[in-house]
C-alpha cells in the first residue's frame, strides 16, 4: 500500500506528515484493501479561485482563494477557513482530511473539508477583510451548503467573518441561511457553549483517561501548555474537579506554582493585561517555558501550537498522561518513545474534538430552529466524548495499539465501512 496523499512533506517533524504516518499504521492495522485506500487518498473536490478586490487606496488586488472537500462520505463536509500569507493547497487538502477522522472519530454525521485565502489580514482593514470574506463566500457559492459543506473560524478569522459568510451567502438564496457556517455570533445563531467547548472536551477526556490508569483526580497534578481558548478552559474545568494546575504558559512564558495556582485568578489576570500573563504574581516565572513539558507531573495537557513534543525531548517527560488540546503536538518520531514509557497520550483528533462537536450542535440548532441551554449542549457534548474515548480505548485494546493509533482505526474503519455500504460506480 503506498498512501501519499494528501501530502504538504516538508519535514520529518512536520505535524501533518506526522499525521499521515499514523493514518497509515492504521490502515495496515485494518487491513484495507488497495481500493479503500486509493478512495480515502484522493479528495473528493478541490477548488481554488482568483478574488479580485479593491483596496482601500483604491487599487486592485488578486487573492487567491481555496477550498478542499478531503471526503463526504460520512455527511457533508465540516471545516475551517484560514486567512493566514503561506496558506497553500497541499496544506489545506492535509487540513480537510485531518477534518474527516475528526468528525468519524466522535461518530458525527459530517466528512472534513477546510479552506483558505492567501492574505495577510494583520495588513488588511476590515472593510478589505470583509470585501475579501463576501467575494470568497460568493466563488465557493455552489460549494458551500448546509447539507454539502459547512465552514467555520480557523486561524485569522472568527465569529465576524463567519456572520459576512452567513450573510452573503444568504442574500445569495434570498433566504436566511444560517445552518450554512458555524461559528457565528451568539445573535445570528451561534450555539451556547461552543466557546468552552474544545477546552472541555479536554476536560472529559482527560478524566475518562484518568480513571483507566486509576489517578485520583484530588490528587492529580496536572501542567498546561498554553492559555488561550483551549488552555485556559481545560485548565480551568480541570482545576474545579479537583486537579491541581501546577504550570501554565503562554506567549510571555511559563509560570510555576508546586502547591498549584488559582486558575480563575489567572484567568482574571489574563483579561486585565491585554491578554497575557506577562507579569503574573500566582506563580514564579519558569527560565526556560519549555521545561512546562518536564514537570513530574501526572497529566500534561499540550494547547498551544504544534510540533513541541518531540524526538529532542520526549525521553524527558514525566507524565503519566498526555491529553492534546492542540492540533499536532506530538511530532510521529515521539510517538515510540512515549509508547515505551507506558505514557498514555490522548490524541488530538480525540481531545480537541469537543470544538468539532459543538459546531455540529450549532448546526443542528439552526436546521430546528431552536436554542438549546447551554446545560443541554455541555450534557450532550461531554456524553459524545465519553462516547468517543471509550470506542478509542475499546479499540486500543482489540486492536493491542496506543490510544492514537485507536483514534484513526475508529475514523478510517468508520468512514471504509459507509463507503462499502454507499457503493461506488
Ligand atoms: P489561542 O490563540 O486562543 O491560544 C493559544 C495560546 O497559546 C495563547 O495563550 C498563546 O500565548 C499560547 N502560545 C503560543 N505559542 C506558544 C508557545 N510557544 N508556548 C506556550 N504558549 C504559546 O488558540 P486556541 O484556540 O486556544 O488553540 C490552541 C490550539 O488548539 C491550536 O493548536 C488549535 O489549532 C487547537 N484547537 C483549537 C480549537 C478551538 O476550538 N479553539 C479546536 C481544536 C483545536
Amino acid at each position: 500500500m503506498a498512501y501519499i496523499e494528501p501530502a504538504p512533506i516538508k519535514d520529518k517533524e512536520n505535524p501533518l506528515e506526522s499525521m499521515m504516518e499514523r493514518f497509515n499504521i492504521a490502515a495496515e492495522k485494518l487491513g484495507l484493501s488497495d481500493e479503500v485506500y486509493n478512495v480515502l487518498k484522493n479528495p473528493a473536490k478541490q477548488v481554488i479561485v482568483s478574488l479580485p478586490i479593491t483596496m482601500d487606496n483604491g487599487k486592485i488586488q488578486v487573492f487567491e482563494g481555496i477550498r478542499v472537500i478531503h471526503s463526504n462520505i460520512l455527511g457533508p463536509a465540516k471545516g475551517g477557513i484560514r486567512f493566514a500569507p503561506d496558506v497553500h493547497i497541499d496544506e489545506v487538502r492535509a487540513l480537510a482530511a485531518w477534518m474527516t477522522w475528526k468528525c468519524a472519530v466522535v461518530d458525527i454525521p459530517y466528512g472534513g473539508g477546510k479552506g483558505g485565502v492567501r492574505c495577510n489580514p494583520r495588513e488588511m482593514s476590515k472593510g478589505e477583510i470583509e470585501r475579501l470574506m463576501r467575494a470568497y463566500t460568493l466563488a465557493m457559492i455552489d460549494v458551500f451548503g448546509p447539507d454539502k459543506d459547512i465552514p467555520a473560524p480557523d486561524m485569522g478569522t472568527g465569529p465576524k467573518e463567519m456572520a459576512w459568510l452567513m450573510d452573503e451567502y444568504s442574500k445569495a438564496h434570498g433566504m436566511t441561511v444560517n445552518s450554512v457556517v458555524t461559528g457565528k455570533p451568539l445573535v445570528l445563531g451561534g450555539s451556547l457553549g461552543r466557546t468552552e467547548a474544545t477546552g472541555r472536551g479536554v476536560m472529559v477526556s482527560a478524566l475518562a483517561a484518568m480513571q483507566k490508569l486509576k489517578i485520583n483526580p484530588f490528587q492529580a497534578t496536572c501542567a498546561v501548555q498554553g492559555f488561550g481558548n483551549v488552555g485556559s478552559w481545560a485548565a480551568r474545568l480541570l482545576e474545579e474537579r479537583g486537579l491541581k494546575i501546577v504550570a501554565i504558559s503562554d506567549i510571555s512564558g511559563a509560570y510555576h506554582n508546586k502547591h498549584g495556582i488559582n486558575i480563575v485568578e489567572a484567568i482574571e489576570y489574563r483579561e486585565s493585561n491585554n491578554g497575557t500573563l506577562e507579569g503574573f504574581e500566582g506563580a514564579e516565572l519558569m527560565d526556560d517555558p519549555m521545561d512546562l513539558l518536564l514537570l513530574d507531573v501526572d497529566v500534561l495537557v499540550p494547547a498551544a501550537v504544534e510540533d513541541v513534543i518531540t524526538s529532542h525531548n520526549v525521553d524527558k517527560i514525566k507524565a503519566k498522561l498526555i491529553v492534546e488540546g492542540a492540533n499536532g503536538p506530538t511530532s510521529a518520531k515521539a510517538d515510540a518513545v512515549i509508547n515505551e514509557k507506558g505514557i498514555m497520550a490522548v490524541p488530538d483528533i480525540l481531545a480537541n474534538a469537543g470544538g468539532v462537536t459543538v459546531s455540529y450542535f450549532e448546526w443542528v440548532q439552526n436546521r430546528l430552529g431552536y436554542k438549546w441551554t447551554a446545560d443541554r449542549v455541555n450534557r450532550r457534548s461531554d456524553r459524545i466524548m465519553k462516547d468517543a474515548f471509550d470506542h478509542v480505548y475499546s479499540a486500543s485494546k482489540k486492536y493491542d495499539v496506543p490510544m492514537r493509533i485507536a483514534a484513526y482505526i475508529v475514523a478510517i474503519e468508520k468512514v471504509a465501512m459507509t463507503y462499502t455500504y454507499r457503493g461506488g460506480y
